[in-house]
């Protein structure tokens, strides 16, 4: 759920009936990710002006790595001033990655709310209360739904309206289920090619990306550090290519070239191209 923020001379007059309001009310604007039904029970809760609907097979799973993106994306296009959601398992793996890819720090499990920008919160399992002031830009915060009224389900007539995404769309097979998987590390999908912004990360290979068994693994410009290696070992022919001998790739590879790889791919592309 996000609350959109309002154009600046809006903004002011509202502010004093925003304060006057706020503790206790419901956001103006929720995301809703696939779910008719839900999306016709959201437009009627009180407070809720407009309910922005993206429907896709992949929101299913309620996956944060599928819907932070999303929420970004809604985020650039709406400028919203607060983000939140339920401090469920949900909410907890959600709210912590948009608020790292917004670059403000999130405020988890909050039960009240003092103000736009003050919120009190948990601390120690429950031990300690401590009140909180943001100054971030957005709020990014998770809200314990015991600590509050639920608002009236049946007193309001939302819009809605809906958003589409541009998710990834390739016409190569996928990475998991493709028979032979060709990875260039931090010199050319390892995870230091990702970070680096080389290939999207649908494409990285390894602990904090995706399990491979190919029948065929070449490995370009790959370490093998023990977080790619254990997600790609399984492969049924590994090949490698490194200049540095002692690379630790070559402890699991079938077939070793010792090489610099600008020169060597290039060789072997024309090669089999031949064949
Ligand atoms: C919690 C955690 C999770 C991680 N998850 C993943 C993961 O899912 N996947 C992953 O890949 N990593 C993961 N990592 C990172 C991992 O530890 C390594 O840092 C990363 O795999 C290194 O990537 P690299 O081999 O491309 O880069 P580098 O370690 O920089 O190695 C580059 C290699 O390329 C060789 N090279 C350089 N230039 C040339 C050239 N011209 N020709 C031939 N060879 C050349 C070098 O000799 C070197 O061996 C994770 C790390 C942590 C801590």
């Amino acid at each position: 759920m996000a609350v959109r923020s309002r154009p600046s001379a809006e903004r002011g007059k509202e502010r004093a009936a925003e304060r006057a309001h706020w503790p206790g009310a419901a956001p103006n604007e929720a995301v809703a990710a696939g779910c008719d039904k839900i999306v016709q029970e959201l437009s009627k809760v009180q407070g809720v002006a407009k309910v922005l609907v993206a429907q896709h097979d992949v929101y299913k799973g309620f996956l944060a790595e599928e819907l932070t993106p999303l929420v970004l994306a809604t985020q650039k296009q709406f400028n919203y001033t607060h983000i939140c959601s339920g401090a469920s398992a949900f909410g907890k793996n959600l709210i912590p990655r948009v608020a790292a890819k917004l670059d403000v720090a999130p405020i988890s499990d909050i039960i009240e709310i003092k103000s736009p920008d003050t919120f009190v919160r948990t601390i120690y399992a429950g031990n300690v209360i401590c009140t909180v002031q943001c100054d971030e830009g957005v709020k990014v915060f998770s809200v314990c739904g015991t600590s509050f009224e639920a608002a009236p389900p049946s007193a309001g007539s939302a819009s809605v309206e809906k958003i589409e995404q541009k998710l990834t769309e390739s016409d190569r097979p996928e990475l998991t289920s493709a028979k032979v998987v060709v990875s260039g590390g931090r010199v050319g999908a390892s995870h230091a090619a990702v970070d680096a912004g080389f290939v999207p990360n649908d494409l990285q290979v390894g602990q904090t990306g995706k399990i491979v068994a190919p029948e065929l693994y070449i490995a370009m410009g790959i370490s093998g550090a023990i977080q790619h290696l254990a997600w790609m070992k399984d492969s049924k022919t590994i090949v490698a290519i490194n200049k540095d001998p002692e690379a630790p790739i070559f402890q699991v590879a079938d077939c070793g070239l010792v090489a610099d790889l600008f020169q060597a791919v290039p060789e072997v592309t024309e090669l089999l191209k031949k064949k």
